[in-house]
């Protein structure tokens, strides 16, 4: 490890949120920074001989430094899936027959353990001590659990060990699965209250077109906002044992912005990245947080939550809804589209069905639609009893463009 890290690293933690973002330097944010999330992906802990354990070394070299000069780190790392399967003789598994689910699920239980004795081993190098924590999506869409996992998490971190997380692959099936672990470190930034998101990953950055093949490809270093071009440079094309592409990266780019979580793309392979990361160079992509970014709750329904169905709503409510800040009320609902009770997540969308806001309802979906187009204090007469006036209050909704449908 060089001195470099040491001198840089001084973190002075201050408001998370209390700066505008748009003008903010790389130095500026590190400033604020005190918690980390460094997600590595599977392209960068494994070779063509399965773990590549030098790199791994090399990695955790420099997250140790970081732990002892006061950053709180917590990993997200894959590697599971490809560990496993090349110790059952299989290489790239895209190229295999090890392409079920079933299959994928028993090679992560053959690699996890593998996984976290060659974390075990590094960290104990540096007498750090390491935690594994598997999570599922289910796990984070019941808010009890959610709450469960932060003060397990948080606990580990109060007590200087390092949570190594991952998704719990052997259990996870296609409703249950984060679908890459892009999208789980996006989840555990806010769970954890990251102040910076770091994605370890096998390209440079994001590119303004795919740079496979194309010489035109530029690396783009800062990125303000998400744009439609941001999006469309972003392919889902992977390596052979990864998972999520730079699309996934860039929808996690966008949570994590709504959640007002600086967030950095870059070539984990390289080596020293984390020092020149946190010296303030310019290396990766940056994505700045939004400047008006969602408390925890907000973002936890906007992103977490599963969608059970949709309440198409009529002008005055469209109006009072994006422009006004007001709750929505039965008299502004036109039509119900599926099955869902009280609490559960639901868009809202006009009638061309554009998405307007996501909130949790007070009314089951078959109560909704006995009252909806009536006025609040119809509610009773034609339900027996009313608990709510709202059908969403403000309080439980998101309006974004951003929310997840
Ligand atoms: N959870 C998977 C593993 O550990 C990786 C998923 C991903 O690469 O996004 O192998």
């Amino acid at each position: 490890m060089n001195s470099n890290l040491k001198k840089t690293c001084k973190p002075s933690y201050g408001a998370k949120g209390a700066y505008r973002v748009d003008n903010l330097s790389r130095q500026d944010i590190l400033a604020n920074v005190k918690r980390v999330l460094i997600k590595i992906g599977t392209g960068v802990l494994s070779g063509k001989d399965g773990l590549a354990l030098n790199i791994i070394e090399q990695l955790v070299d420099d997250i140790a430094q970081l732990t002892k000069s006061g950053y709180q780190i917590v990993i997200v790392s894959s590697g599971a899936i490809a560990s496993g399967m090349h110790r059952m003789g299989v290489k790239a598994y895209r190229n295999t027959l090890m392409k079920s689910i079933p299959q994928k699920q028993a090679a992560a239980a053959v690699g996890q353990g593998r996984l976290m004795r060659v974390y075990s081993n590094a960290f104990g190098k540096h007498d750090l001590i390491v935690a594994q924590v598997l999570l599922t999506m289910s796990d984070l869409t019941d808010r009890k659990r959610f709450l469960n996992v932060r003060n397990t998490i948080s606990t580990l971190m109060e007590w200087g060990v390092i949570p190594i997380i991952n998704e719990n692959d052997t259990v996870s099936v296609d409703e249950i699965k984060f679908g890459d672990n892009d999208n789980l470190a996006a989840m555990t930034a806010n769970i954890i209250g990251a102040h910076l998101l770091i994605n370890l990953t096998n390209t440079k950055g994001l590119y303004d077109r795919n740079p496979t093949g194309s010489e035109k490809a530029r690396l783009i270093p800062l990125v303000k906002d998400i744009t439609d071009e941001i999006e469309a440079a972003a392919t889902a094309e992977s390596d052979p044992v990864g998972m999520g592409g730079m699309k996934s990266k860039v929808m996690a780019a966008k949570k994590v912005a709504a959640f007002g979580i600086p967030y950095i793309v870059a070539h984990g392979k390289t080596k020293g990245i984390l020092q020149d990361i946190f010296a303030g160079k310019e290396t990766g992509t940056l994505f700045l947080p939004a400047n008006e970014h969602m408390k925890s709750r907000k973002y936890w329904i906007a992103f977490t939550l599963e969608t059970r169905g949709k309440l198409f709503i009529d002008d005055g409510a469209k109006k009072a809804i994006i422009h006004q800040g007001k709750s929505l009320l039965p008299s502004g609902i036109i039509k119900v589209e599926g099955v869902f009770y009280e609490g559960d997540a639901v868009t809202c969308v006009d009638m061309e069905t554009a998405v307007l806001a996501k909130g949790l309802v007070n009314y089951s979906s078959s109560d909704i639609d006995k009252i909806k187009g009536l006025k609040t204090s119809q509610i009773k007469q034609m339900l027996g009893n009313k608990s709510y006036d709202e059908i969403i209050h403000r309080d439980n909704m998101v309006v974004s463009k951003k929310i997840k449908v």
